[in-house]
């Protein structure tokens, strides 16, 4: 294997590997496609069986990366929720197969890789156990760019032994002097604190792609000459176009590292191409040191290996790059995310509306910076408002009679981190309607995380021995850690299943190898499937390694039972339906209950958040016709309330 970058950060460490970075000629790259890109253009479905395959190839081929970006993000909840993999393991099996090039994680600052605030000891153990795992560089990030909550990540990577790349995330236009709010003079000052606080590399993440060239420019050289001795690092998205102009902008002025997918996985909301790019800047002095035919070979493992994630394509809806980024500021990640919820909804030919939404919701919460947790505040209240018919200002004016999404009281109440200029009111008031506010860091008070209690609750739970790495699993995303478990105890590695077999399953006669370990391989071959008997299962009939076995398998599809339930009745107050289509977590009411208007009565989860429904009138409750965990379609009738 040839020597790259890592080896210098282990010799070195962060301070050595810096200052390597900084001497190194030419612009060095970092290869986003192992998680930003599929994140982006996938909905982060790439699973480990496909990024191990092409990971040697990466490791001799592109020595010279800056980094291999491959884990943080949205891959830690995907991996255990979709693809029933461990994450760790993950990580874990790419250390082995790619020894010398440094890896890169995503970090949400105080949120770790979740999408609340953690106790600081779980930030801290989760950062120690990554690096124990293998990782490398931490690119920590805060949704409000809230210094305290950066602080805390940055801090936990140290101690660690990390690379701190603290990210300021990037939005407006400082190439538009007319903009008041994000413009040069906020992003110099935060770049002030965030090396004083100790960080190794600056990178500017410019989540949505909305750094325009000039912008970029602009941006770049002041901040190269204001800190000439700290390596600066750019990201981006491709969603307008301008992504490989706005990187070799970047280049010019004087970063050290951009950021890059490989070209059948780049354009669009994901990265701009690695191939453009090297090409662009081949025999220049700028020159990434990398070869556009490895590039073009690792470009045709991938251009294969996206075909089997077609049904997650982004693709089916996307066909271009929009510049219209540049209006509504929607992250690349969550904008196929939008757009594939928009159509799943049947709000597809909404989705132009859906984005207006959002632009509007943004300034209705104040004009903020937009990454997760903060991304989707916005997107919750801009999905709230194309539903419930409000605009900006009706949404203002009906405030106190709405029942918002979970996720924006929570950030009125301050549980997120304080914005850069400060709540909106007399919004604020109006939503929060006296609940409680909190000024200060949303972790600082929160109780410290009993490790081993956990550990020890766990693995009685579970009824077997677990690693750290799954009680942290745990501490992130508790109900996804233990359905994962469950899942993982009934069938075993998954992971091992080729990628075609995993999501359709074998065809009748189809025979597929499995390598459970290494020299220790699986034939398996499905001969039959019986009738559906009263229980909803099938009867299966398969070779494995020359042995016939049969099990029964339920059926999930056609055991289904289909429901059809009242609707909430139009125009009568009491008639309390689901405002989308959602699941019930929570019944907050019994029947025979007096209720005033206003009273919550009960929670739904509807597309990835949570809001709680109120009653708008006083009164009793007459009939719940929907109980806990109920899966709902919008206006089934929920709960009625006799006045
Ligand atoms: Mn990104």
């Amino acid at each position: 294997t040839p020597e790259g970058l890592r080896a210098v950060l282990l010799k070195d460490g962060p301070a050595g590997f810096a200052k390597a970075v900084r001497n190194t000629p030419g612009v060095l790259i970092t290869d986003t496609t192992f998680r930003d890109a599929h994140q982006s253009l996938l909905a982060t479905r790439v699973r480990t069986y496909d990024l191990a395959k092409v990971a040697p190839f990466v490791s001799h081929t592109f020595p010279q990366l800056f980094s291999l970006e491959n884990w943080g993000g949205a891959t830690f909840d995907v991996a255990m929720r979709f693809l029933h993999e461990c994450p760790w393991e993950r990580l874990e099996t790419l250390r082995k197969l790619v020894p010398n090039i440094p890896f890169q994680m995503l970090l949400r600052g105080a949120n770790g890789v979740g999408y609340s605030n953690y106790p600081d000891n779980v930030v801290y153990k989760f950062c120690d156990l990554a690096v124990k795992s293998g990782m490398d560089v931490f690119r920590v990030f805060d949704c409000l760019n809230y210094v305290p909550n950066l602080v805390v990540g940055m801090e936990a990577v140290g101690k660690a032994g990390g690379v701190i790349e603290a990210a300021i995330s990037y939005t407006g236009d400082v190439s538009d002097t007319t903009r008041q709010k994000y413009n040069l003079e906020y992003y110099l000052k935060l770049a002030d604190e965030l090396v004083k606080a100790g960080a190794h590399v600056l990178a500017i993440k410019d989540m949505a792609g909305v750094l325009k060239p000039e912008a970029a420019r602009i941006l770049i050289s002041a901040l190269r000459d204001k800190f000439p001795d700290i390596p600066i690092h750019v990201h981006t998205h491709d969603t307008s176009g301008a992504g490989v102009a706005a990187m070799l902008e970047c280049a010019k002025a004087g970063a050290d590292a951009i950021d890059a997918a490989v070209d059948s996985m780049s354009g669009m909301t994901s990265q701009p191409s690695l191939g453009a790019i090297v090409a662009s800047l081949e025999r220049t002095k700028l020159d990434t040191g990398l070869s556009l035919d490895d590039v073009s070979r690792y470009s045709a493992y991938w251009e294969s290996a996206r075909q089997l994630y077609a049904p997650f394509e982004c693709a089916t809806t996307m066909k271009s790059g929009n510049a219209d980024v540049y209006k509504h500021e929607i992250p690349g990640g969550q904008y196929t995310n939008l757009q594939f919820q928009a159509f799943s909804l049947g709000l597809g030919d909404k989705f132009d509306e859906v984005k207006h939404m959002y632009r509007e919701a943004n300034l209705a919460l104040g004009d903020l910076i937009k990454v997760t947790p903060s991304s989707k505040i916005v997107g919750d209240l801009a999905q709230f408002m194309v539903q419930n018919k409000l605009t900006k200002e009706t949404l203002v004016d009906r405030a106190e009679d709405l029942s918002f999404p979970k996720s924006v009281v929570e950030f009125m109440q301050g549980l997120v981190g304080q914005p850069p200029y400060g709540f909106p009111e007399p919004l604020r008031t109006k939503v929060l309607r006296g609940k409680e506010k909190f000024d200060g860091r949303p972790g600082e008070k929160l109780k410290p995380l009993d490790f081993e209690a956990s550990k020890k609750d766990l693995e009685e739970r579970h009824g077997r021995k677990l690693r750290d790495v799954d009680v942290m699993s745990h501490a992130m995303f508790p109900k996804e850690f233990d359905e994962f478990e469950i899942f993982r105890q009934k069938y075993g590695p998954v992971d091992k299943l080729p990628t075609r077999v995993f999501f359709s399953g074998l065809d009748v006669a189809e025979q597929t190898d499995v390598e459970i370990e290494v020299g220790k391989k699986l034939a398996i071959q499905l001969l039959a499937e019986g009738k559906l008997n009263a229980l909803g299962e099938r009867e299966v009939f398969f070779d494995l390694n020359g042995q016939m076995r049969s099990i029964y398998v339920k059926d999930n599809e056609a055991s289904k039972d289909i429901v059809t339930r009242p609707k909430a009745l139009p125009g009568v107050r009491g008639s309390i339906g689901a405002p989308m289509p959602g699941e019930i977590l929570e019944v907050k009411v019994k029947e025979g209950d007096k209720v005033s208007p206003k009273t919550p009565l009960f929670v739904l989860s509807a597309m990835k958040m949570e809001m709680i429904i109120d009653t708008p009138i006083g009164g009793v409750i007459k009939k719940i016709h929907a109980a806990k965990g109920t899966k709902c379609a919008a206006g089934d009738l929920v709960i009625e309330v006799e006045p």
